[in-house]
């Protein structure tokens, strides 16, 4: 019989995304053996995080600065904005090292099944962005799934009414690949290959 404070950790760490309960209960076992070596760097890394890591305001990105280095830096195309469902399709992207624009994160995709609406995203947001005008292109680069070429088309949708380039992914794509899990070659190629939507 496991002590209170271990099931509460179990149980929170089995909420982590690719965990469930057995991983996390191995997890925790492994930090309890490694006190001083594991759990107290986890610890100070979990600190850190939340003491110095905040949500750009701009783009949704996460930084220990608002604006985000990246909405900040000067040398980055200011006419182009590539649309990403979260941050770490940013994070893929960005090491990616090809798209020298700037992005904007939705924080999700539509899902009719999960209850995502439009309004649980940021897409109101990013009109505004596109509203106050200086944007040339939008690149929806939404994963390869159902649920994020239907946020794609929609997003599409509400910008046509703006001068906008709107371009999505390059096909080659896996069907279902969300890019996180892309090698950068890939993804290099299918946003050197990006096309017009429609
Ligand atoms: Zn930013």
């Amino acid at each position: 019989m496991a002590s209170q404070e271990i099931e509460t950790l179990t149980s929170a760490l089995s909420r982590l995304p690719g965990l469930g309960p057995r991983s996390a209960r191995r997890a925790v076992l492994w930090l309890i053996k490694r006190r001083e070596s594991s759990l107290v760097q986890l610890l100070d890394a979990l600190a850190a995080v939340r003491e110095t890591l905040v949500e750009c305001q701009t783009c949704g990105n996460v930084d220990t600065s608002d604006p985000c280095a990246i909405c900040a830096d000067p040398r980055r195309d200011q006419r182009s904005l590539c649309v990403v469902e979260d941050v770490a399709d940013l994070w893929a992207l960005d090491r990616a090292r090809l798209f020298t624009g700037r992005y904007h994160v939705l924080g999700g995709r539509l899902s009719a099944l999960d209850g995502v609406r439009p309004e649980d995203l940021t897409i109101g947001r990013l009109i505004d962005r596109v509203a106050q005008g200086g944007i040339d292109e939008v690149v929806l680069a939404m994963n390869a799934t159902l649920e994020g070429q239907t946020t794609a088309h929609y997003i599409a949708e509400r910008l046509e009414a703006y001068p906008v380039r709107l371009t999505q992914l390059a096909h080659g794509l896996p069907v279902g690949g969300e890019l996180d899990y892309l090698d950068e070659g890939t993804l290099a190629q299918a946003l050197r290959a990006r096309r017009p939507v429609g």
